[in-house]
């Protein structure tokens, strides 16, 4: 899901259409939509090359990987429909994943859940895991646009927003991040996992 520093943000103008946005070239805005027909941001694909961008996330991969619930490091698939799918949150304090909390962040495979324990052994106890039943699409995170004042452009807000699909503001979305719900969360003590599946070794 990282980009590459070839991988350069696509602009390309954007018109207000009906109750929305646009891209003024009609074969990029048809490109550029989802099956709700959110407007996304474009980027070159370019993966593996140039050199990786920190902390750079290429928006395409990532809504791949969300949509076909892909491992977030090996991006092979994450789904586990007998004990459900495993999503991991960063090492802020914090409670376990509730039932119906949101995130951007697509599924992890215990085996790539055990290489980065192995790598940072300390985020065993930073991660707070579950297994989720059912991952349902909800919505989209980046730059709202509002109806331009002086002309027909229009005009992004400065600080990012997350939007649901039932909102009908959608569609001056530009999105960059897909929102999905965890439905069916069940926490899980990932120490008992890996140790469960004979990775714990390996990663310690
Ligand atoms: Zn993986």
């Amino acid at each position: 899901m990282t980009s590459w520093s070839n991988e350069d943000e696509i602009h390309t103008p954007i018109i207000q259409r009906g109750n929305g946005i646009a891209y003024r070239d009609p074969v990029w805005d048809h490109h550029a939509r989802d099956g709700s027909l959110v407007l996304w941001r474009q980027q070159k694909l370019a993966q593996g090359k140039g050199k990786p961008v920190w902390m750079g996330i290429h928006f395409a991969r990532l809504r791949r990987a969300m949509d076909r619930l892909l491992c977030q490091v090996c991006a092979q698939p994450a789904e586990d429909t007998e004990r459900g799918t495993l999503f991991l949150t960063g090492n802020t304090p914090r409670g376990p994943i509730k039932d119906r909390e949101l995130t951007t962040h697509p599924p992890v495979c215990l085996p790539c859940a055990a290489e980065s324990v192995a790598k940072c052994p300390h985020l065993l106890r930073g991660f707070v895991a579950a297994r989720v039943a059912e991952v349902r699409p909800w919505g989209v995170g980046g730059t709202r646009y509002v109806p331009g004042l002086l002309s027909s452009r229009p005009m992004p807000l400065p600080e990012p927003e997350r939007m649901s699909y039932d909102d009908d503001r959608i569609g001056w979305m530009h999105a960059s991040h897909p929102f999905v719900e965890l439905l069916g969360c069940r926490p899980v003590d990932l120490t008992e996992e890996l140790l469960e599946a004979d990775l714990l070794q390996g990663a310690l």
